[in-house]
Parts: C-alpha cells; sequence; structure tokens
C-alpha cells in the first residue's frame, strides 16, 4: 500500500523492487535449480552455469547484496558451527587457494602465475555473486540504450604515486592511462551551461534551494564550471538561506589570505597544533565562522575519510585545500601524522583513467588474463562492453577456478602449522560446506574477518587484524530518462550536507571502444549519487561502526524512497518529476567499504611512529599469506595490487 505522497514519488513502479527481489531470488533460491546446473564437484549447486547468470544486469540492493554476508555474520555471532553439519570434501588440491576475489586477490593469482608458471592451479573463493571486490559493475539498459555505472572503485587514482608494480599490472592489462583525454568529453556539461551546485534543505537550513555552488568543498564533481568565479560568488551571497553574519564569514573564511589564526608560533607548531585539532575546530574555535558555515561544510571530507569535518584533523584539512590556511605561512611539506590522503603529489594527480564501469574493468581484464574464455576480447577498450561469460569462472579442468557464492569458514594447516605442508580451507555455499586443499593459501578478503576464519593466528596479530575498521559507503546509481531538468536548473552535481545523500552528479562523460557517453540532454543518464553514513562527534572509529549498522538496518524500499525524494526536491523546479523519470535503482551497499586510513586525530602511534597495526596484521603464518587493501591501511587499487604482490613473494620465497 502507497500513501499520496509515495505515488507522487513513483514508489508504486513496480520495476526497481521487482528486479530487486529476482536479484535475491538468483542468489537463495539456488537450492531450486535444474539438475544441470552442478559445479564438477561433490553435488555443488551452481547457478554460475545458467547462461541467466549475469550479475552486473541486477538492479536494486547491489554490493553486500542479501545472500552476500550472512554467513560471515553468523561465524562472527558464534552461531555458524551450530548449523553447518560436517564439510564434505570436494576432493579438489590445488597449489594456491585465495580468499577474496577482489583486485588484490586477483592480482595475487596473477603475480603467482607469474613466478610459479601458468599451469600451477589456483581456485578463488569469493562471497559475493560477482567477482571484483569493491570494483563492482553496474548496468542499466532504457529503452534501447545500454549504460554502465560504478557500483565502488571509481578510477585509477591515488594520492602518493602509483607503485611500479601497481604500474605494472596496469601497464600489462593493455590500459594506457595517460591516453584518458581522449575518451572524456570534458567539456560536454560546460557546453550546456550545467555547473556544480549546493543544496541548502529545510531541515538543516530551514528551506529548500538550490544555490550556485561558488567553489568546490566536497566531491562530486565531475565537470568545469560554466559560470566565472565572481559571477558564482556573487549568486551564491545572493541566494544562499543563511544568516547574512553566515555568508560574511563564508566570504571571509575563502578570501581572506592575510589572517594567521595561530599567530606567533612556528610553521611546525602550527602544524602540530592542527594534527590535533579537527577541522570544525579550527572554524568555530580558531576562524570563529557562523555554525551556518559549519553545516555548510561538514560533510565535506566524506568522500575520502567517510566522516566529517568532526572528525578530520584541520591539519589534513589543510593538506586537502580547505579554505582557512592561506595566511597561515605553512610551510608546503606534509605535517607530522598528516592522513595519506591529505599529501598532495603532483606526480599522482596526472595518473587518472575512468572506465565507465569504475575499476570492475581492471578486475575484468585480470579476469581476462587468469580466464581468457571468461571475458572475450583481447584491449583495454573492447573490455568496457565485452560480456562476461560466468559459467567459465569456475571449469573443471581449468588451472584457475573462480568461485563465487562462497564464503570461507575456517582455513587451518594440516598439522603443526611451523611443518605443515598444507592448508585445509572449508567454504560454505548455499547453506553447505566443503573443504578443498592447498599448498598456499593467500587471504585477500576484509582483515576483519580473518580473525573468525583463522583461528590459529597469534592473538597480537588477531587483535591488529580486528582493528581494520571498514568505512561504510553507498554507491547508488540511479537511471533516468534524460536530463532535462539538470539542463534547466543548470545543474551537473550537487553538494547537499543536510541530505540522505550527500552528493550527486550525472555520469562522467566517458566514451571507450563501442561504449558511448549521454551526448545530450534528451538521452538517458546514470546519476551517481554517495552516502558515508557516520555519526558526527564521536572517534573515527565509531562512527563507521554505526554507519555500518545503519545501513544493514535500512531496507532497500527505505533507500528508495529517500533517493526519489531527494531528487524531487533538489531537481523538481526544473521538471524532474521520480515517478515518471526514474527507471532503475541500484543501491550499492558498502558496510565493509574504504580501508581504515590512520590519521593524527584518532591514531597516537600514527602521529608518535612506531608499528602500525596493519604491519601487525600482514605477517604471514606458516603457509598463509595476507594481502588486501587493508595490509597497507591505505584504501587504493595500487595498495591491493602491492599487497598481492608482497604475499604472493612470501609464499614463492626460497
Ligand atoms: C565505494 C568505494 C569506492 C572506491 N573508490 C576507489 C577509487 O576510486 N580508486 C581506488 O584506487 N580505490 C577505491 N576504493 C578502494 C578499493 O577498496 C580498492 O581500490 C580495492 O579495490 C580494494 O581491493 P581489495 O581486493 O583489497 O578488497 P575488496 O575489493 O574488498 O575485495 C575483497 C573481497 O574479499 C571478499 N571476502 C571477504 N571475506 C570473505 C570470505 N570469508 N570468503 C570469501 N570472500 C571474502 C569480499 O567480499 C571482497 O569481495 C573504493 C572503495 C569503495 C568501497
Amino acid at each position: 500500500m502507497h500513501g499520496k505522497k509515495d505515488k507522487q514519488l513513483g514508489m508504486d513502479r513496480r520495476i526497481t523492487r521487482r528486479d530487486f527481489l529476482n536479484g535475491v531470488a538468483l542468489t537463495i533460491g539456488a537450492t531450486a535449480l535444474p539438475s544441470a546446473l552442478f559445479l564438477g564437484c561433490e553435488h555443488q549447486t551452481a547457478p554460475e552455469q545458467s547462461p541467466d547468470y549475469y550479475p552486473p544486469a541486477l538492479i536494486g540492493m547491489r554490493g553486500s547484496h542479501p545472500g552476500s554476508f550472512e554467513t560471515a555474520h553468523s561465524l562472527r555471532d558464534g552461531t555458524f558451527w551450530q548449523h553447518a553439519g560436517t564439510p564434505r570434501s570436494t576432493g579438489e588440491s590445488y597449489d594456491l587457494v585465495i580468499v577474496g576475489g577482489g583486485i588484490s586477490g586477483l592480482s595475487a593469482a596473477h603475480f603467482f602465475r607469474k613466478i610459479a608458471g601458468n599451469n600451477k592451479r589456483i581456485l578463488i573463493l569469493e562471497n559475493h555473486d560477482d567477482f571484483g571486490g569493491h570494483a563492482k559493475r553496474n548496468e542499466f539498459t532504457v529503452g534501447t540504450r545500454k549504460m554502465l555505472g560504478y557500483g565502488g572503485t571509481y578510477s585509477i587514482e591515488s594520492p602518493a604515486p602509483y607503485s611500479e608494480v601497481a604500474k605494472g599490472v596496469i601497464e600489462e592489462l593493455g590500459i594506457d592511462v595517460a591516453s584518458y583525454p581522449k575518451y572524456v568529453a570534458k567539456g560536454l556539461y560546460g557546453s550546456f551551461g550545467l555547473t556544480p551546485q549546493i543544496f541548502f534543505d529545510k531541515k538543516t537550513f530551514g528551506s529548500d534551494k538550490l544555490v550556485i555552488n561558488p567553489q568546490r568543498v566536497g566531491g562530486g564533481e565531475t565537470s568545469e564550471r560554466a559560470v566565472p568565479t565572481s559571477e558564482r560568488w556573487k549568486q551564491f551571497l545572493a541566494n544562499a538561506p543563511i544568516s547574512a553574519k553566515a555568508k560574511r564569514d563564508y566570504d571571509r573564511l575563502f578570501h581572506d589570505e592575510k589572517k594567521d589564526y595561530l599567530p606567533g608560533l612556528s610553521s611546525d607548531e602550527k602544524k602540530a597544533r592542527l594534527a590535533r585539532m579537527s577541522y570544525a575546530k579550527f572554524l568555530t574555535d580558531l576562524v570563529r565562522v557562523d555554525e551556518q558555515v559549519v553545516k555548510v561544510l561538514q560533510t565535506a571530507p566524506h568522500d575520502l575519510f567517510g566522516v566529517g569535518i568532526d572528525a578530520v584533523a584541520a591539519q589534513d584539512a589543510w593538506g586537502l585545500g580547505f579554505p582557512g590556511f592561506a595566511g597561515m605561512k605553512l610551510n608546503p611539506t606534509p605535517g607530522k601524522g598528516m592522513n595519506r590522503d591529505a599529501i598532495p603529489n603532483e606526480q599522482a594527480e596526472e595518473y587518472f583513467f575512468h572506465f565507465p564501469d569504475g575499476n570492475a574493468s581492471i578486475a575484468r581484464l585480470l579476469i581476462r588474463k587468469l580466464i581468457p574464455d571468461a571475458i572475450p576480447g583481447n584491449s583495454a577498450t573492447d573490455v568496457v562492453t565485452a560480456k562476461a561469460n560466468y559459467a567459465k569462472l569456475d571449469e573443471d579442468g581449468s588451472p584457475v577456478r573462480i568461485r563465487l557464492n562462497s564464503t570461507a569458514v575456517r582455513v587451518k594447516h594440516e598439522g603443526d602449522p611451523a611443518s605443515a605442508k598444507e592448508v585445509e580451507i572449508t567454504y560454505a555455499r548455499f547453506g553447505k560446506t566443503y573443504t578443498v586443499r592447498a599448498a598456499h593459501c593467500i587471504l585477500a578478503c576484509w582483515h576483519v574477518v580473518i580473525p573468525y576464519i583463522c583461528d590459529e593466528l597469534p592473538g597480537p596479530q588477531k587483535k591488529a587484524l580486528y582493528s581494520a575498521a571498514k568505512v561504510p559507503l553507498l554507491y547508488t546509481n540511479v537511471a533516468i530518462k534524460d536530463w532535462q531538468a539538470f539542463q534547466k536548473l543548470g545543474v551537473s552535481s550537487v553538494y547537499a550536507p543536510g541530505c540522505y545523500h550527500t552528493t550527486f552528479t550525472l555520469d562522467v562523460p566517458v566514451s571507450i571502444g563501442d561504449y558511448h557517453c549521454s551526448q545530450a540532454p534528451d538521452q538517458p543518464i546514470v546519476i551517481h549519487m554517495m552516502k558515508t553514513p557516520c555519526k558526527p562527534g564521536l572517534p573515527a572509529r565509531d562512527q563507521h561502526v554505526a554507519g555500518r549498522i545503519e545501513i544493514f538496518n535500512t531496507s532497500f524500499e527505505t533507500m528508495e524512497r529517500n533517493i526519489r525524494d531527494q531528487l524531487s526536491r533538489t531537481l523538481g523546479s526544473g521538471g524532474f518529476d521520480p515517478a515518471q523519470d526514474v527507471t532503475a535503482i541500484t543501491v550499492n551497499r558498502w558496510p565493509h567499504g574504504y580501508a581504515y586510513e590512520y590519521n593524527s586525530l584518532w591514531d597516537d602511534f600514527w602521529l608518535n611512529g612506531g608499528e602500525t597495526p596493519c604491519e601487525v596484521a600482514r605477517q604471514p603464518f606458516g603457509r598463509i599469506s595476507i594481502a588486501n587493501a587493508d595490509a597497507g591501511a591505505y584504501a587504493y587499487t595500487d595498495e591491493a595490487i602491492n599487497q598481492a604482490w608482497r604475499a604472493v613473494g612470501e609464499i614463492t620465497k626460497g
């Protein structure tokens, strides 16, 4: 039953929830599949063998989708083994089993084959219904048009320069990073007069109002600005629904180039103070801005940190180019304890490439190297539209096998870890448990999971693994019929500090190979929306926990209502009608998103030096090595690759 308001929002339109239910059914209904759909080993059902199995086209709740996390949560809650029964042996034996089919796990398989030989037998276990981990592909069909979206990892980019190892993989995959400008229609949105805007919402600022964004204060901007700076400031100061004092303070914050808010201290002394002070405190106590200014900027660092300015150090805000530091004469070299995201590096900035499905293209190119029949084609441009054949991922006789929908639940040496010749890996798949054996095992999964599946590890290592609290995020893709409302309102992206999603933006206009981006406002497009759930006021890790619980406990229906409502309130005056214009919604829920990165506000060891938890966490143990971006406490693709390289080095040395 839907009320009048729900009907206006289009909540009664069946498309999103119908497909969502199908998506779940594909996962949990596998036991009802025809008997032909079995894996080669011991009666395992294998929906992946069906020609209809194609996860990228599923819409609704993706990311940590229903069916992917329940096993791991029951391990955490101590209930799994009560119902698991005795695991059945598959009889399979491998040279290497990798837990986790994200970029780190796939890179580990790639490196192992390079070092140990292509005939080595490798099994990758992945709990989701698709490979790639955070590097997730979303597909949409609107009319006759096929559109892609990035459900997670957005691009090849990193604040620090890519290592030679990571660059080497990118080159081997045939990706020519320097060629990116030729694929992106940089001036497209500007040519239609679109520019980034801020949405002031009624609950936070007293009225719903869309106002031009005078200067970047957050993520979600993909296009150049169609309106000159002075005109933007003029319009912002005239129209923003904040008090006259707040406007003056906002202007002063961005434009005062003389004021030193910590006079009498050396640059190092100032940085030491800023490292210990949140940016919110810097604004209120030192710059003394109106509280409405703090509200506008509150969510500005969400895209990088997953928390707001209450939990980001002022020194990091300076590194990120936030306003207020122009007159403070800070020496440009990075200060002690800076978060790695906040350390600017020109060399790194040049190394950028965005595929229409984000780094899912990297995952797909790695799969093509490992199992050529699974992804047809032979270039890093044809991969964009190549259709993956999931039936090829786990074939008898293939040296590399990728087993989706399979959660590793126990990893244990056969005998004393110091002298064992094998590791037994137990995994759960559609309610049953199975075992395989391997000469080596690489755990390329999230570190918080490892203590639950690998009981043998020493206590201090488990503690360090537990501490890798992930940053939760929602990456939502909404397919819409056209972007004429964006054109009417002159909007390319929206920063919305008080709304459910704190940014949304028209898709990056990239055309690669046979894939062509939306070229004109009357064509369908994908809008990308981002939310990093958190609880301002708490320490960063606690905010991540609260955010994780929140998105696990929020139904897709509630998220959908929030999405439709937000789009309607922001774009309604331009003619946007969520009931008519929205054709599909995919919420990529990542309760375990970015790797936690250390910073001076919350991690004393980071400011004071000494061994970091990730160094303790990633120690090899017998025949088990540990990879994943968590192993470097750095939420970037290059780190996922670097850590895979290190882990493979450990198992192949000598
Ligand atoms: C929304 C989002 C956007 C991002 N954007 C960028 C970006 O633009 N650029 C960038 O460089 N980085 C980005 N990142 C960081 C990204 O995490 C890394 O780039 C990289 O993809 C991480 O790869 P990984 O293999 O280490 O981890 P993951 O991709 O998380 O892969 C680990 C896999 O292990 C699986 N797993 C866990 N436990 C088990 C188990 N018990 N059994 C089987 N499988 C298990 C997980 O489900 C997961 O699929 C982003 C991350 C997120 C969440």
